[in-house]
């Protein structure tokens, strides 16, 4: 028997579970169910070049392992790049693409199939011997294992805003961002959100002369970096976190000792005091933490992805309440340090500043109405009036929520799934749709796996998952028994766009 995938996502997660598996000689087709094209996702699919990661080269690729793939691709084409660079969005989406058209032409070389269907899964519902994948148009595909690389797909709007969905000034998320590049250069612009994206959208208004202001509960920015890379050698241990069943403020100080120490080893003589700014205005720390960037001060930064792999690992095995305790302990850090902006975005930020485009409110708005064509925002201090308002509060995965007895739902809207409702997700990333059940061979990688993973939105966490269910496939057979699509499957409904439409091989 050889398998037959379904991968749900075609963004740089389904890219990177595509690279590692296609070449798997038990691998004979892989679908990639995603209406947007393969390669392209929202989180590196906008082509605007003002848009950068906030994560390195070193750890911007589709392996995890080994010297960067991104860095070896941007290079041959003639960029001017090293392991540290910041890169623009787009030219990860454009890595991504042909990263995807390159494993395609490679399977088909060897009999294997690999196609795109430009439809969304709404459903993966288990038959016994293997799935069947329901999609939006009402088609489905058959497949004897499941890959869901949903990402990061929908808004999160504050509920400031929920009356006024759907109204013109009103930018449900800053993506993409040609919408905002799209409104008048003197519009005044409220951006709700202090974090990344909200910092994409500031960027590219104030860039065109539009007076920007945002806002978040905390008014904080992110710290500033000059580089997110992997570590020579390892220089943290935070296997204090190897124990669930601590009080996360009982950890306290085992964790700050670990810090401690590591970062000894990173700056010797240079205590973390000196290298952050103190609380306070965000935009006097924001300049600081830029100047102490610009300076070489930023020693904390090589710690970093260290922090994200240990603290993915050491947590795997805890149960979700537990994890979530820590991450809301750690809320502070994580936001400031873990994602925290390339130094050129903080220069232009404060350039902005300087130039009096941008400002950063204390809190967030308390009301937002209609007042004529404009908006009236009310702050605990006073009323201001903006053209337009953007939402930069987040995004969010699909919904997963168990239909007993033999299928998982993937929602966008909704509401939340209850405990109950919520599929079970094991340590290797697989689901089980009710305690009593078996795993079944529905793997969740990168976002997708929130529920057993602390940081799961950085591609390295996304490809190591990747090459995780690889592994797993290689020292396994494939599955024994897979049943005939059924009626319904064998319709002419069965939907395959795609490049290789038709292309025969594989099969199963
Ligand atoms: C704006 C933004 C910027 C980011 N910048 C960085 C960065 O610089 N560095 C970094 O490491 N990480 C970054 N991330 C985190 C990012 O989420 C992870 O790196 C992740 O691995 C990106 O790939 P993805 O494929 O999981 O997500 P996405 O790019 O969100 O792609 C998911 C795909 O799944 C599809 N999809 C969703 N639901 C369905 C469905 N039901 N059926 C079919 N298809 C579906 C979507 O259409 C989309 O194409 C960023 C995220 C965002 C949102």
């Amino acid at each position: 028997m050889r398998r037959t995938v379904v991968v749900i996502g075609g963004g740089a997660t389904g890219v990177s579970a595509l690279l590692h598996i296609a070449p798997l000689p038990q691998v004979a087709r892989v679908d990639v169910v995603d209406p947007r094209p393969p390669g392209l996702g929202p989180a590196f699919g906008d082509p605007d070049p003002a848009l950068l990661c906030n994560t390195s080269l070193d750890v911007t690729s589709l392996r995890p392992d080994g010297p960067s793939d991104l860095l070896t691709y941007l290079g041959v084409r003639g960029w001017p790049v090293a392991n540290g660079t910041f890169v623009p969005r787009f030219l990860v989406g454009q890595y991504c693409r042909e990263r995807y058209l390159w494993a395609r032409d490679r399977a088909a070389e060897r009999g294997a199939t690999v196609a795109h269907v430009r439809d969304r899964a709404e459903a993966v519902r288990s038959t016994g011997g293997g799935y069947r994948v329901e999609l939006a148009s009402g088609a489905s595909l058959v497949a004897s294992d499941v890959l869901v690389c949903a990402g990061l797909s929908t808004p999160r709007p504050p509920d400031l805003v929920r009356p006024h969905l759907g109204h013109e000034a009103l930018s449900e998320s800053p993506y993409p961002v040609a919408r905002l590049r799209g409104l008048p250069a003197d519009a005044r612009v409220l951006v709700l959100g202090t974090g990344l994206s909200a910092i994409d959208a500031a960027l590219v208004l104030c860039s065109g002369g539009r007076r920007v202001t945002m806002a978040s509960p905390s008014g904080r920015l992110p710290a500033v970096r000059t580089r997110l890379t992997r570590p020579e050698r390892s220089r943290l241990d935070l296997s204090c976190l190897g124990t669930p069943g601590v009080a996360p403020t009982d950890r306290d100080p085992a964790v700050l000792r670990s810090l401690v120490s590591a970062l000894a080893k990173v700056a010797p003589g240079l205590p973390l005091r000196h290298q952050v700014a103190a609380g306070g205005d965000p935009v006097a720390r924001l300049r600081e933490e830029t100047e102490l960037a610009e300076r070489g001060l930023t020693a904390w930064q090589d710690l970093v992805s260290e922090v994200i792999d240990q603290v993915n690992e050491h947590t795997v095995d805890w149960p979700p309440h537990e994890r979530s305790a820590l991450l809301a302990r750690y809320r502070e850090a994580v936001f400031r340090y873990v994602s925290a902006i390339p130094l050129a975005n903080a220069r232009a930020l404060v350039g902005h500043c300087d130039d009096g485009l941008l400002s950063v409110a204390d809190g967030s708005p308390t009301r937002l109405d209609r007042a004529g064509d404009r908006w009236r925002v009310r702050w605990r201090s006073g009323a201001e009036d903006f053209d337009h308002v953007v939402c930069a509060t987040g995004l969010r995965e699909p919904r997963l929520r168990v239909d007993p007895p033999d299928t998982l739902r993937l929602e966008s809207g909704g509401a939340e799934p209850t405990d109950e409702e919520r599929p079970l997700v094991t340590e290797r990333l697989r689901v089980r749709l009710a305690a009593d059940r078996p795993e079944e061979r529905i793997w969740l990688l990168g976002s997708t796996s929130r529920p057993r993973t602390a940081i799961p939105n950085y591609l390295r966490e996304a490809a190591a998952h990747a090459r995780a269910v690889a592994d797993q496939w290689a020292a396994t057979p494939p599955p024994l028994t897979q049943e005939e699509p059924d009626d319904r499957s064998r319709q002419p409904r069965l939907v395959r766009t795609g490049p290789l439409v038709g292309v025969p091989g594989g099969g199963g």
